[in-house]
Formats: structure tokens, C-alpha cells, sequence
């Protein structure tokens, strides 16, 4: 399942440089997260990294990308494939 990033994004920019997958960009108002990028950290970390460091706790699952870890890692897979 891909994450997402709610209106309560204070625009602090601390998850960007956390993702491993380069998901996270500053959009209009708040942060979004690429649902075609982001694993769940899944290849790269145990816990998500944007959740981590968050200061609000604004980023949770997105039920419209919902996948299971299998998904998540051949996302992984395809991501590194493409470099
Ligand atoms: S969970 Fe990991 S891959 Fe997904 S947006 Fe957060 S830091 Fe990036
Ligand atoms: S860490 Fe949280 S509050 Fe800060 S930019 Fe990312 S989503 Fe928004």
C-alpha cells in the first residue's frame, strides 16, 4: 500500500530527503507522495521513512493504492531496474 500525506502537512520538508525512492515532492499547497514510487520503504528500510520523521503524523495508508508487501517489492524491483 502506498502512503499518502493529509492536509495537516505543516510543509516542513523533512520527509523529502528521507525517501529513498524520491516519492515525496512539494505539490501546490502540502507534500505529496507518487503512488508509483513509494514502497513503504519496502527493498530499502523496515519502517517507512516519511512516517518516521513526520512531526504531525500526517502520513498514513492510502486506501486507493492499497498492496500487499509482494507488490511493494516487485515495485522495488522495477524501480531499481529503471536506475
Ligand atoms: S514510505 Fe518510504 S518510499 Fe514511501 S514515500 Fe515514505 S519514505 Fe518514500
Ligand atoms: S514531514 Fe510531514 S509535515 Fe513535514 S513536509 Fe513531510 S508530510 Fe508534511
Amino acid at each position: 500500500m502506498a502512503l499518502m500525506i493529509t492536509d495537516e502537512c505543516i510543509n516542513c520538508d523533512v520527509c523529502e530527503p528521507e525517501c529513498p525512492n524520491d516519492a515525496i515532492s512539494a505539490g501546490d499547497e502540502i507534500y505529496v507522495i507518487d503512488p508509483n514510487r513509494c514502497t513503504e520503504c519496502v527493498g530499502h528500510y523496515d519502517e517507512p521513512q516519511c512516517v518516521s520523521v513526520c512531526p504531525v503524523d500526517c502520513i498514513p495508508h492510502d486506501p486507493e493504492h492499497v498492496e500487499s508487501k509482494s507488490q511493494l517489492q516487485l515495485k522495488y524491483e522495477q524501480l531499481m531496474a529503471k536506475g
